[in-house]
């Protein structure tokens, strides 16, 4: 029996997972990443402990930024405003819990949890993209995750360019995949259009209620997104994409971002590609974190 976690800059959810990958109970719970490492930390620890039991072999999470997985170390992140750089998350844990920890990319577990258990468990090689506050990407090759030589997989999203002088990202650079295509490009593109600051949340339900400027906005982020996916596609030549994250759900964006990464494919047997969206929801990570936990 094993905890899995997914630490994202807006929540974490926590799981108890059996040894054949069953979640038996799970909660989540809003991470506050503006507050702080410290309190995101006593966070972690609170919502572990929930979950204690005597029959808890391990430890994995899931997090958001460019990690050590053999280390355990948080190398970078981008969307807890660098707090957790250098952190060596899994001595921590291990120190306070005294089970072996393991700590992977979310993306990299998402796309994994999707290779082994949901949409893309009949095929090979799958690409996986998590769409939300920030994008992240993921790969696996032959059912098994690919971090490259140094863990740089994770932050790809940040070295392709899909908008010449766009949107400034976290990251220093402007107009990279995830400044331009995650929920904040979504928000800061919606703002420069109308001067209001709104959740993307809330601008998804003005595009539902045919609202101009809400719409655009999607449809920017929504071009940017079919830019960045063409691009992926074309490097890496998988057998599936799986999008999962909040973004995912809203259909306005889903559809065109396909269409116009169509228009930007290198050759036509990549048009063969399926493009789905994630069979596992929010269980992804969880699921790929613990298959990573019983791999490493
Ligand atoms: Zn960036």
């Amino acid at each position: 029996m094993l905890i899995s976690l997914d630490i994202g800059a807006t929540k974490i959810i926590c799981a108890l997972v059996d040894d054949n990958f069953k979640i038996i109970k799970k909660i989540k719970i809003i991470t506050y990443a503006k507050k702080g490492k410290k309190f995101v930390l006593q966070n972690i620890f609170e919502v572990i402990k929930k979950f204690w039991n005597k029959n808890v072999e391990k430890i994995c999470l899931g997090f958001a930024g460019k990690i050590d997985s053999k280390k355990g170390i948080i190398i970078r992140e981008t969307n807890f405003f660098g707090d957790f750089k250098n952190t060596p998350l899994k001595k921590i844990l291990e120190k306070e819990f005294k089970v072996p920890v393991f700590l992977g990319n979310d993306a990299q577990c998402f796309v994994l949890g999707e290779s082994i258990f949901g949409a893309g468990k009949n095929f090979n090689n799958v690409l996986g993209f998590t769409l939300g506050t920030g994008i992240g990407v993921g790969i696996t090759i032959n059912k098994k995750s690919y971090c490259g030589a140094h863990y740089l997989i994770s932050e790809i999203a940040h070295h392709i360019i899909v908008e010449e002088n766009g949107l400034k990202c976290n990251c220093g650079n402007r107009g990279c995949f995830e400044a331009s295509t995650s929920g904040i490009a979504l928000e800061k593109y919606y703002k420069i259009l109308t001067k209001e600051k709104k959740t993307g949340i809330k601008i998804y339900e003005e595009a539902l209620k045919n609202k101009k400027l809400a719409k655009k906005a999607i449809l920017k982020v929504a071009k940017n997104l079919g830019i960045g996916l063409a691009h992926f596609v074309n490097i890496f030549d998988p057998d599936i994409v799986v999008l999962g994250g909040g973004l995912s759900e809203i259909k306005t964006l889903y559809k065109p971002a396909i269409v116009e990464m169509k228009k930007h494919l290198a050759d036509k047997d990549l048009f063969k590609i399926p493009v789905v969206k994630s069979k596992l929801g929010e269980n992804a990570i969880i699921l790929g974190a613990a298959k990573l936990a019983c791999s490493l």
